[in-house]
């Protein structure tokens, strides 16, 4: 798990919630294309998966599960859990971690969105994804509960982050000034909901995936924070690919922008195989 977030007042900083260790083998139960790169996949399970109860708070759009990836036979086999800890050696499969975009509690149905790509078995997976797959979800182990009295949030992402960033606008009572700056291939990449109380001020980049995203997103972030109405009550949340990602904290830094008030996450690094985004948050920071 990463590091607790420690600050003088709870209420402005992220807060972290530990969850019991779920573990389901889902079905697909529906398959929707959200966007040129993207695959909308839905999972249901038998009565005793109780899918409705996976945890899905507000205020948490970080949060994510591993999924188990099945072999290119179609084998998969997740791990048993004795008191709170997998045996991650039973694992038939690749695990790679995914964004809860919605936890329907009445239909009992997961939603994930997945980025279309070749490079590795879960980009792969969403291409051929189709009803009656099936797939492992272990978790969530926690949640980052983020904090919603500021008064300006600047939410930053690439596709993988898309989903996440999608989940914030979801968010009932995200009642402030929001600035999304996103970046993708694609110039519509995803279908982003319209909150009903935020005033939410966008800028997509169009740009292929390489060293050109993270300064230019670091620009668009220190121009963000120059102009905002109110400075002194500004979060930033920002996810994606991990060396891009390096630009952004370094625009924070030079901002000055405090520690609690920012919450800056690894989702996947090029040419890494399942990286670690919870080592890499120590590393990184
Ligand atoms: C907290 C968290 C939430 C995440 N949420 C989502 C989500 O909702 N949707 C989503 O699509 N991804 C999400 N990701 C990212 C996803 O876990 C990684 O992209 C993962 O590496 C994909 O696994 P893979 O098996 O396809 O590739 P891997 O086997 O891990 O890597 C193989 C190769 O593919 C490259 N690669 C990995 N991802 C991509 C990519 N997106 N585009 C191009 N090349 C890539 C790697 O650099 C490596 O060279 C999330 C990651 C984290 C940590």
């Amino acid at each position: 798990m990463p590091r607790p977030v420690t600050v003088a007042d709870a209420r402005l900083g992220v807060n972290q919630v530990p969850h019991l260790l779920g573990a389901r083998l889902l079905t697909v139960s529906k398959v929707e294309s959200i966007g040129p790169q993207m695959a909308r996949v839905h999972l249901t399970g038998e009565p005793r998966d109780r899918v409705g109860a996976i945890p899905f708070l507000p205020w948490a759009a970080g949060d994510h599960v591993k999924l188990v990836i099945p072999t290119e036979d179609g084998e998969v086999v997740i791990p048993t859990v004795v008191n709170e800890r997998a045996n991650w050696e039973e694992t038939v499969g690749s695990t790679r971690a995914y964004t809860i975009r919605t936890v329907d509690q009445i239909t009992g149905t997961l939603v994930i969105d997945g980025v279309l790509h070749d490079h590795g078995p879960a980009g792969s997976w969403f291409i051929n994804a189709k009803e009656g797959d099936r797939v492992g979800v272990m978790g969530p182990r926690g949640s980052h509960v983020y904090p919603p009295g500021y008064r300006h949030y600047i939410l930053i992402g690439d596709e993988t982050a898309l989903p996440a960033l999608g989940r914030w606008l979801d968010e009932p009572g995200l009642n402030a000034a929001v600035t999304v700056i996103t970046v993708a291939e694609d110039a519509d990449a995803y279908p982003f909901p319209a909150p009903e109380l935020a005033d939410v001020d966008a800028h997509h980049l169009v740009l292929p995936s390489g060293p050109e995203r993270g300064p230019a997103l670091a620009a668009e972030l220190s121009s963000t924070l120059d102009a905002s109405a109110t400075p002194e009550s500004v979060f930033v949340f920002a996810a994606g690919e991990a060396v891009m990602l390096k630009d952004v904290r370094r625009a924070l830094k030079t901002a000055g922008h405090p520690r609690h008030a920012q919450h800056i996450d690894g989702y996947w690094r090029a040419g890494t195989v399942a990286l670690d985004h919870h080592a890499l948050e120590v590393d990184e920071d």
